[in-house]
């Protein structure tokens, strides 16, 4: 290709099965992620190279991509490639325990660090938005948050009941409405998470396009564009005690005020719009059609309108709380953006890692996620079984795991994802790649995470919002995490600012390795996935967490000051 034709969308779909055509598992792997992230199935706009989260890409061009494929398939099994914000720019001699790609994305030193200039380097070319994992190439599609967020609100569910005096233990969601909105890549499992807990939810999207896909996905019941009838489903099946989940299509800042006027009994509120970045929030009287045109000719006054609506979309929820309702941000930076609208109370709500995650991170725990390459879906139900069968004492992961094999409608590679945490993420590893060696499984494995996560994120209003120690902002804990992963084996690291949180709110690292069945893998996983857990429980320790200590002493982690 040349020319024009050179950066032309195509479409494009990982390989599959036991044969490669790089060098390495490493470099095969990472090009079969690569390209299963911009799978039709999996990315949201694959002809922009956007994977999910507003603009989270994989790779900078068309032409970067193609110059990626070609170089994977010609790296040597001891030498590592560098990517820098989705450009391949440079292959150098390394060994075989070295990752076979190295990958900064999105990162601007500190002064520089707005939206802004951000996209004034983006349209020179010299830089694109890598989100979490879209520019790390480990995303899963809309199954990579689904556990994640059906533990958020399982988490809820146990809240509301502590309100009430009711049995946490047994607590779901049944006989509630929740409201949000943002059905996208990410957002879009929110109603499959609402209804698993046996609530009702009404989630609301701009974009009729994103509620359809989650309908024919199984991840929403139904939608519709009508207001009254949307409400009269939710209310009765409320009062039904059913599951329910409806779509609505409108804008949030309209949507969330008319419902709170109304006096609509919902329980809980949250939010997915892509609010970390003012551009992928629809503004109140601007329609859907004229979007992207509005937001490229005037960049500036289009932030101003998302905030001035986000102020009222936040307005809304803080109006909920105000009348009892449980509501929580969904780390998407919506309060700080409608703050900066003009409202005042933003922060009245709290953001969901301090209400609810923050003690699992504490023991290192976290999405943990793997890909069969085999793209063989009895891979991923044999994985199932084996985590099951090493972790038959954890209740919850395995009724998980059931729900998840009943449920989830795979997008792209056939994957699971599952929270695991330190000196347990391991032994799933091991076990998996035990199964590649026997010919257990039709292919090797790949496992990666979120950088949700314990151990790799320094954000202020997610991951590490209100530390213990007040250390929310220090950002070097990321940088070691990722310097660790390097140096324990892991097969792809990298290193991102901005992520779900946007421009200038976080720096964050991710890691993956593959399991192809050979030993020199295995010493590779026990070391990767012992250390980068292992480094979640050190961040908590260094911040005070008790639960951090107690997990440090009982499970061997090597801290030089744990008692001070
Ligand atoms: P996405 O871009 O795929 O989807 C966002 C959706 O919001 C789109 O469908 C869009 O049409 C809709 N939208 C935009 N403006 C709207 C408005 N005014 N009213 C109603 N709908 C509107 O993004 P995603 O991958 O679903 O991520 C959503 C947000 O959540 C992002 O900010 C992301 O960074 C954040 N996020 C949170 C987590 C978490 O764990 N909590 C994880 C990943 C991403």
């Amino acid at each position: 290709r040349s020319g024009a034709a050179a950066n032309a969308p195509r479409t494009v779909r990982a390989p599959r099965g036991p044969v490669r055509t790089a060098k390495s598992w490493g470099a095969e792997a990472a090009k079969r992620m690569l390209m299963n992230n911009l799978d039709p199935e999996v990315a949201e706009h694959p002809e922009d190279l956007v994977v999910y989260g507003g603009t989270g890409k994989a790779a900078r061009s068309w032409e970067a991509f193609d110059a990626i494929v070609r170089t994977l398939d010609e790296l040597e099994p001891d030498e590592t490639l560098l990517v820098q914000s989705g450009k391949p720019v440079g292959v150098f001699r390394t060994h075989e325990w070295a990752p076979r790609v190295l990958i900064a994305n999105s990162n601007l030193v500190g002064d520089w660090a707005t939206w802004p200039e951000f996209r004034r380097l983006e349209a020179l070319g010299l830089t694109m938005y890598g989100q979490m994992t879209a520019g790390s190439w480990i995303y899963i599609g809309t199954q990579g948050i689904l556990q994640g967020t059906y533990e958020t609100f399982a988490a809820v569910a146990r809240s509301l009941a502590a309100r009430t005096g009711a049995d946490e233990s047994n607590a779901d969601l049944a006989g509630t409405l929740t409201l949000t909105a943002g059905c996208g890549g990410m957002g879009g499992a929110q109603p499959l998470a609402v209804t698993l807990n046996g609530g009702v939810v009404l989630i609301v999207d701009v974009d009729e396009s994103r509620l359809a896909r989650r309908v024919e996905h199984g991840y929403l019941d139904e939608y519709t564009t009508n207001l009254d009838a949307a409400v009269d489903w939710v209310v009765a099946a409320k009062r039904a005690g059913a599951a329910l989940s409806v779509g609505v299509v409108g804008n949030a800042a309209d949507i969330f005020p008319e419902l709170l006027r109304r006096g609509v009994p919902i329980d809980i509120v949250t939010d997915q719009t892509s609010a970390h970045d003012p551009l992928a929030y629809l503004p109140v009287g601007v329609a859907f059609a004229d979007w992207k045109v509005e937001a490229s000719a005037d960049p500036e006054e289009f932030t101003r309108r998302a905030r001035e609506s986000m102020a009222a979309h936040v307005a809304a929820m803080v109006g909920f709380q105000d009348a009892g309702a449980e509501v929580f941000d969904y780390g998407n930076s919506i309060r700080r953006e409608a703050e900066l609208g003009g409202f005042e109370r933003a922060f009245a709500f709290p953001g969901f890692v301090p209400a609810y995650i923050r003690p699992q991170f504490a023991e290192g725990r976290g999405p943990f996620r793997w890909v069969a390459l085999s793209g063989d879906p009895a891979d991923i139900a044999k994985t199932d079984q084996a985590v099951r069968e090493l972790f038959p004492e954890n209740a919850g992961l395995v009724r998980w795991l059931d729900k998840a094999g009943d449920t989830v409608h795979f997008e792209g590679l056939p994957a699971r994802i599952c929270w695991l945490g330190y000196k347990e993420r391991h032994l799933a590893g091991l076990r998996f790649n035990e199964m590649v060696a026997s010919g257990e499984l039709a292919g090797p494995i790949v496992i990666g995470r979120d950088h949700l996560d314990a151990g790799s994120v320094a954000s202020p209003y997610r991951e590490t919002e209100a530390m213990a120690d007040g250390s929310d902002a220090i950002a070097d804990w990321p940088l070691l995490n990722a310097l660790l992963n390097t140096s324990s084996g892991a097969s792809w690291v990298s290193i991102h600012h901005g992520g779900g949180v946007g421009i200038g709110r976080s720096i964050h690292a991710g890691q993956v390795t593959v399991a192809d069945g050979t030993t020199l893998a295995a010493e590779k996983i026990e070391r990767v996935l012992t250390n980068d857990p292992g480094s979640g429980v050190m961040r908590h320790v260094d911040a005070g967490y008790e639960r951090a200590k107690e997990v440090a002493r009982e499970r061997g982690l090597n801290i030089p000051m744990l008692d001070g």
